[in-house]
């Protein structure tokens, strides 16, 4: 009784969920999305994540950037939330940052074809998930160097520009 008693009086630990929604912090693992920089997704449809993809649940069409950064992106990107399990393979691959886990969890769908999520529901502003792009470079593996970090400079395979070559 006492122990009961004595829990009546400390803080509230329920939330009204949705209405009130927790905050998680940045290591927690939502669903993969891709992250858009200055309106446009950093992916170049590289195929990494897709082949890292434990269940297979990513497919992509690879199709011509006139970005001047990048020479290529995708033109289609799905995943299949039916068959992601949250495991951030995708994540780890990816050489460009342009795949990472969000803190975004709570979707339904109620047929299989909604399951797929194209660019429309995938891609979403750097700003939004600046707090895991941090968490990720603060703890990147050293002995990978810099060169793992995303960086414009980094990506001179992306570059269109080759009549120094
Ligand atoms: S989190 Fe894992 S299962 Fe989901 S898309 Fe990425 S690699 Fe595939
Ligand atoms: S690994 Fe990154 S850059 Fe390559 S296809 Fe996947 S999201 Fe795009």
């Amino acid at each position: 009784m006492w122990f009961s008693l004595s829990h009546m009086f400390r803080k509230r630990q329920t939330m009204m969920y949705p209405e009130e929604k927790p905050d998680l912090g940045p290591e927690f693992r939502g669903r993969p999305v891709l992250v858009a920089e200055n309106g446009k997704e950093r992916c170049v449809a590289c195929g990494l994540c897709a082949r890292a993809c434990p269940p297979f649940a990513i497919s992509m069409q690879a199709g011509p950037d006139e970005d001047e950064r990048k020479e290529r992106g995708p033109e289609v990107f799905e995943i299949d939330m039916l068959r992601c399990i949250f495991c951030g393979y995708c994540e780890e691959v990816c050489p460009e940052e342009a795949i990472v886990m969000s803190p975004y969890y709570d979707f339904n769908f109620q047929a299989r074809e909604n399951a797929k999520f194209g660019k429309d529901k995938l891609v979403k502003d750097k700003a939004e998930l600046q707090g895991r792009l941090d968490f990720l470079q603060a703890r990147r593996n050293a002995n990978y160097g810099d060169v793992y970090n995303f960086e414009e400079s980094n990506n001179i395979h992306t570059y269109r520009n080759r009549d120094s070559q």
